[in-house]
Parts: C-alpha cells; sequence; structure tokens
C-alpha cells in the first residue's frame, strides 16, 4: 500500500473479536495461558502488547519494512528510551560518533552517561561526508546522524554517510524526528537504523512522549526486542494508542507544516528585521539541491536570527501570541523558542552550542495568515 494507506491500515485491521476499527487499548499486563507456554503470542505485556503491537507494524510499514519483515519496529517509552537501546549495544572502549549539531538529549546521553560507562565519543561535522571518513577511528561502532539537524537545519547526505558507514562496518543512525518517514525514508538511503521521538510530528498533537527505532536488519532487530525486553522502556498501551492515532493524519499535516513553513520562511527572509534564516526549503539554503534530493518536502521548522542580538530575539520570543514560547515540536499548534537558552542549554561551552540570538519556530497547521500576522507584530515591536 501506499503512505497514507498505510498510515491508516498497516497493523490496524478491525478487532476480531468485537469489529472494532479502532485498535483498542489492552490495558492488561498478562494474558491467560491455555496451558504453560500455549497462548495467542502475547505473555507479559513488557515483552509485548497488542496496542504497541499495532503501533510498532504501523511505524515498520511507513519507514518501508512489511508486516513480516525483514526486520520491523520497536516502540519505546520515549525518544530517549529509543537512544538508550543504541546505548546497550555498546560496550567499553566502543566510540560513538555524533554530529556538532544534535538534539541536546543526544549529546547528554552519550558525553554524560555512556562515558561513565567507558564508551567514547567525539563529534564531526557530517554535512561533508569526508569529515566523517576523517573522524572515524579503528572502534567506532555507531554513527549517528539527524538531518534536517536540530536546531541549525542542516542536512546530512544521508547515502553519502551510509557508504562511509558501511566501509567501516558501523552501525548507521539516522534520527529521522524532524522528517518523518512522509519526507525522508532513511533505511531506502542506506541507513541501518532509523530513530524517532514520536513526541513530535509523529503523535502530532503534543499529548504524549514517546519513541521508536526501526531496521531492516533482522539480526539487529532481534537485538533490539531482546534488549527492549530486559532493560523495559516500553511504550505503554495508552501512549502507543495516540501516537497510532496522530500516524494516521500524518501525511496531510505533514503536508500543511510544510506549505505553511514555506509561507513564513519567505517572509521572514524578506523581512529588513530578520538576519538569516534556515529552512531547507529556501533557495538560499547552503544544502537546497540536497534538499530536493533527499526530501519530499522540507518540513515545518525554521530557524532564523534576528537583528539585535540575545535581547530582541528574547523579546520577539516573549511577544508571540499564537506561537508559544515552549520546548518540543511537531505538533498542530505553533511554537517559538530560544535554542540557546531552552532545549539546547546541555550543549553550552561545547562544538555543539548553538548561537545566542537564535529564534526556533515549529511552524503549526494554524490559518497561515494569523501565523504571519502574529510574527509581524512580534518582529514589528
Ligand atoms: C525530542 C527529540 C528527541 C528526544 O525524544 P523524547 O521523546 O523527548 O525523549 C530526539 N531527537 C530529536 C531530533 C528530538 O527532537
Amino acid at each position: 500500500m501506499r503512505f497514507e494507506t498505510d498510515a491508516i491500515h498497516a497493523g490496524q485491521q478491525p478487532d476480531p473479536s468485537t469489529g472494532a476499527v479502532v485498535v483498542p487499548i489492552y490495558a492488561t499486563s498478562t494474558y491467560a495461558q491455555a496451558s504453560p507456554g500455549e497462548h495467542q503470542g502475547f505473555e507479559y505485556s513488557r515483552t509485548g502488547n497488542p496496542t504497541r503491537r499495532a503501533l510498532e507494524i504501523a511505524l515498520a510499514a511507513l519507514e518501508g519494512i512489511p508486516e513480516d519483515g525483514p526486520g520491523g519496529a520497536i516502540a519505546t517509552a520515549s525518544g530517549m528510551g529509543a537512544t538508550a537501546i543504541i546505548g546497550y549495544t555498546l560496550k567499553p572502549g566502543d566510540h560513538v560518533l555524533l554530529p556538532n549539531d544534535a538534539y541536546g538529549g543526544t549529546f547528554r546521553f552519550f558525553a554524560r552517561v555512556l562515558t561513565e560507562q567507558g564508551v567514547e565519543w567525539s563529534a564531526v561535522d557530517m554535512t561533508d561526508a569526508r569529515l566523517v571518513r576523517t573522524a572515524l577511528r579503528p572502534a567506532t561502532k555507531v554513527i549517528w546522524a539527524e538531518t534536517p539537524t536540530n536546531p541549525m537545519l542542516r542536512l546530512v547526505d544521508i547515502a553519502a554517510v551510509a557508504g562511509v558507514a558501511r566501509e567501516a562496518g558501523a552501525m548507521f543512525v539516522v534520527d529521522n524526528t524532524f522528517a518523518t518517514p512522509y519526507l525522508q525514508r532513511p533505511l531506502d538511503l542506506g541507513a541501518d537504523v532509523v530513530l524517532h521521538s514520536t513526541t513530535k510530528y509523529l503523535g502530532g498533537h503534543s499529548d504524549v512522549v514517546g519513541g521508536a527505532l526501526i531496521t531492516r536488519d533482522p539480526d539487529l532487530f532481534a537485538r533490539f526486542e531482546f534488549l527492549i525486553n530486559a532493560a523495559g522502556p516500553i511504550a505503554g498501551p495508552f501512549d502507543a494508542w495516540l501516537v497510532l492515532r496522530g500516524l494516521k493524519t500524518l501525511a496531510v499535516r505533514m503536508d500543511r507544516h510544510t506549505e505553511n513553513a514555506g509561507r513564513i520562511a519567505r517572509f521572514l527572509e524578506s523581512h529588513p528585521g530578520v538576519m538569516n534564516v534556515w529552512y531547507p526549503g529556501l533557495e538560499s539554503h547552503p544544502q537546497h539541491d540536497l534538499a530536493t534530493r533527499q526530501m519530499q518536502g522540507s518540513g515545518g521548522m525554521i530557524s532564523f536570527v534576528p537583528a539585535g542580538g540575545p535581547e530582541a530575539a528574547g523579546r520577539i520570543a516573549r511577544s508571540t501570541e499564537l506561537f508559544f514560547l515552549a520546548e518540543s515540536l511537531g505538533g498542530v499548534e505553533s511554537l517559538i523558542e530560544i535554542p540557546a537558552a531552552m532545549t539546547h542549554v546541555s550543549v553550552d561551552g561545547t562544538a555543539l552550542e548553538v548561537p545566542p540570538d537564535l529564534i526556533r519556530l515549529s511552524v503549526g497547521i494554524e490559518h497561515v495568515e494569523d501565523l504571519l500576522e502574529d510574527l509581524e507584530r512580534a518582529l514589528g515591536g
């Protein structure tokens, strides 16, 4: 099936016992067995739960993996829970290559948690695959990329870095949270693993925290299934249900996010009170060609620097009314934030530091004229 159809049907057949067209929230920890070990595929809800299973089938389908594999998805308690599963595949002395522009929590996990376990890391500019090759070490086991990056909206050439990872025998993980599988399919471009914070666009309504790992590699998938059961950071049935509901409208939401963000990026670019705008859909974006090749649309995230420094940025972020001043992204409502003071405090003073006057927008699906008027008012002062 095509994307929009899979989003609504993959893993979501009517409930066999009642005909309910929506997958129920299976709020149960355990399952009755006919005789010891004889059950209908579920025995304990950390190991497997029908609501979570439906979500996992749907997530895998959207990244291009049929229900019977090879590979599949695991749905985790949060995006960081998915990152932690990757962490459990590493042992002391292993090295992780991170991008120099990444979600702050990813950086914090490797720099402050896994280093305590003897795992080494370094950061490199992933926008250049040659630099990635130079930064490899014999112990490099994981290459981690985010594209578009957060918050600088740089792009990583997934196919090029996948080539480097393959030569090095390293696992190539792509955090696809910003693009979603509707706009970008990293596994088709050679990535080994896709990671999502489903808290963002996949859930889409700012009402749930969740994550996922998706891979086509059957051995890696078996390892992930073992680890999530062994360590326990699973998505609960109600959370899984909310994400599953979000997925159904992902395609139409992403179309509107992209349309609105395109209008707003062009508005900001021509505004005298704005110094710089980063949006992959703008021709002025240094990697606009790559965006056209690698993505089926540029999504809803925009970063910009206003004239007047951090003080002006703070004033603008406080003065919008429709754009709520808040962390997170990817919901139907528009958000504004200052990464250096909010989402990216943990990268302060490191190679991943972001400009103090940078503003990040998560453009929602409200009427674009209302959003433009809100920004015009805030920028006008
Ligand atoms: C939010 C986010 C994460 C972490 O996900 P949580 O669901 O908050 O744990 C990871 N990567 C990116 C790009 C994110 O935006």
